[in-house]
């Protein structure tokens, strides 16, 4: 079904987007001008993120503004304006300096959304060295792929996650010097310090040293089919992008109180829960607890959030718990409600115009692009279920890919979505894979590895992913890391997992066994399995369904043809088998 577009009328009077007019905004689109928005290192020393997000409004008339308000999981708030956050970070970095942690080495957190992490991400980048976020609903094995892949010098963790989660790998980790807790007042062992204790010792000064635009800034894990996780690798001059489209996607102003509810775990929670409110110098809110409806409502109100930027999980619980929310809630300070993640279904976007009295701007981006590529942007027309159009100084088209060139297709016409190189956020390899990244380019263009297409007004609508890839309640997950992870059950012989439709998470994991000849199938046997993938992968990637086989189809070459198992369990047609092993499936 084809949906109205809704209608956006420009009117004078409250906050004016600051994107107005889009051709013009493309026709006379630069970069150098946007990079000279902002201020630089002094010196002309680089470019730094933590600088132009935290320093630069603290040594101005924004310092005493409030930078991060925290909301704690049992109601305690805490506040830091950009002057308290900019000495907690020079804290944080120079902690670092102390312990010997230099430029280039990764720092991880392992932590829950607590204001220790948006200090250490900070601290982290002034010193030039590199942030990993971790999730922290990951099992051990999830943490142990990151944590090796990543070289991790350091992790920043609580007690009881180290315990659980870290304590016993150490031995595996050659790189990991130190662990900071964030919840211990006195150093535990060597190696196994307290940071409250360590950030009393530190001084509140830190000089950045000089920082060029091309250092390594930031590692996010991103999954793959055909292996274990790849780690995408930012730069400082991402910063230039996440100020870009914190202006015109999000339409941060000055007076703004910003609430992104993704995990830092997530390059969204990153990007935009750490980075992009930042450098606008807006307030950001930070929630520590999980989803819940009455309170995210609460704290619309309560915090008059005017950008609430969230994801199409979230949005369609909230539509399962039902209600009116405006009609409840004092929602008037809200002026713009943006998703990214997943597809943004149109009830979706029209339920936001009923329930909350404003559309949802879906937009879309990914781990790989660092920074908001396509969007529906706050002053154009939305169309409900496309994802937008590109943003000022983003090329993008629908191609079809062969060897060594892109053929761009017609309006309407599928294909994989590829955009142009050389925006500032653009990943810049996947640690120690040189081939694999390689492999995203053809000539000029990066392809993404989604499927699309784009009508005839330039918006861009998802058709899916071009690979096995699932996207669970926002998260990807490897149907590999979850299959190695089966495999090392002694009753498993092969595993394979897809992504199954669901109403509300999007897809939920599903696995499929063959088990080795001396077991056989049973109810108690599927809940061990159940339970053995949720304590080694952690409740966010672990399956949720699982289904016993004799055998799994497989290509001529062994490998398990998951497109076949996911098409025979929604009963679609069955496609091209001639690669198919005929002996299984
Ligand atoms: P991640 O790297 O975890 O941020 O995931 C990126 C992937 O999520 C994209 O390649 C898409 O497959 C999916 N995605 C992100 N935003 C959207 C959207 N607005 N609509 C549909 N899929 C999306």
């Amino acid at each position: 079904m084809e949906w109205t577009p809704i209608k956006k009328t420009l009117h004078d009077g409250g906050v004016q987007p600051h994107l107005r007019d889009y051709a013009k905004a493309r026709a006379s689109f630069s970069w150098e001008e946007i990079r000279d928005e902002l201020d630089g290192l002094p010196g002309g020393r680089g470019l730094n993120i933590a600088y132009e997000a935290v320093d630069r409004h603290a040594a101005g008339p924004r310092g005493d503004h409030v930078a991060l308000r925290w909301l704690g999981q049992e109601g305690d708030v805490l506040e830091f304006s950009y002057r308290a956050l900019r000495k907690q970070s020079d804290r944080f970095a120079n902690v670092l300096r102390a312990l010997d942690v230099g430029e280039g080495e990764t720092v991880f957190s392992f932590l829950g959304r607590v204001p220790y992490l948006y200090i250490a991400a900070l601290g982290t980048l002034k010193n030039v060295s590199v942030f990993c976020p971790l999730f922290s609903a990951f099992g051990p094995e999830p943490v142990y792929q990151r944590l090796s892949r990543g070289d991790a010098a350091v992790v920043v963790t609580t007690e009881r996650l180290y315990e659980k989660r870290i304590a016993g790998l150490r031995e595996r980790l050659p790189h990991l010097r130190h662990v900071l807790l964030t919840d211990v007042q006195d150093d535990r062992a060597d190696g196994v310090w307290s940071l409250p204790k360590r950030m009393r010792e530190a001084s509140a000064s830190f000089t950045l040293p000089a920082t060029d635009p091309e250092d390594l800034a930031l590692l996010h894990f991103t999954s793959g089919t055909t292996g274990m996780p790849k780690g995408a690798l930012h730069v400082h001059e991402a910063i230039v992008m996440h100020y870009m489209t914190g202006k015109y996607a999000l339409d941060l102003h000055p007076d703004d109180v910003f609430w992104c509810t993704a995990d830092p775990g997530w390059v969204t929670g990153t990007s935009y829960g750490i980075i992009a409110p930042f450098v606008h110098g807006v307030t950001n809110v930070v929630d520590e607890a999980d989803f819940d409806a009455e309170r995210w409502y609460h704290i619309l109100e309560e915090q008059q959030v005017t950008v609430w930027y969230t994801a199409p999980t979230a949005i369609r619980m909230l539509m399962r718990v039902g209600g009116t929310p405006r009609e409840g809630y004092d929602l008037s300070a809200l002026r713009l409600v943006c998703s990214v993640g997943e597809p943004l279904n149109p009830e979706a976007v029209m339920w936001g115009q009923e329930a909350l009295g404003l559309p949802i701007h879906d937009n879309w981006w990914q781990t790989e692009t660092g920074g908001i590529m396509i969007a529906n942007l706050p002053a154009l027309d939305i169309r409900p279920g496309s994802m937008g159009r590109p943003l000022p100084g983003v090329d993008a088209a629908v191609v079809k890919r062969t060897d060594d060139q892109v053929e761009e297709m017609p309006p309407g016409e599928e294909g994989e979505l590829a955009l142009r190189i050389g925006w500032p956020s653009m990943f810049r390899g996947y640690l120690h894979e040189k081939k694999r990244y390689e492999d995203c380019f053809v000539g000029d263009w990066y392809l993404t590895g989604d499927l699309a297409r784009e009508d005839a007004d330039g918006y861009f609508w998802f058709v899916g992913r071009a690979d096995d890839i699932i996207k669970t309640s926002g998260h990807m997950v490897s149907p590999f890391e979850v299959e190695s992870a089966l495999m090392e059950h002694d009753a498993v012989a092969e595993a394979g997992v897809i992504g199954k439709p669901d109403p509300v998470s999007g897809e939920r994991v599903k696995a499929f066994v063959a088990l080795n000849t001396s077991y056989t199938p049973s109810d108690e046997l599927r809940l061990d399995l159940l339970g053995f993938a949720r304590t080694k992968l952690g409740a966010a990637v672990a399956p949720k369904e699982i289904d016993f086989k004799d055998s799994l189809p497989k290509t001529k070459s062994g490998k398990i043809m998951r497109r076949l198992l996911k098409a025979r369990e929604l009963g679609l047609p069955e496609g091209d088998l001639s690669t198919l092993e005929t002996a299984s499936g």
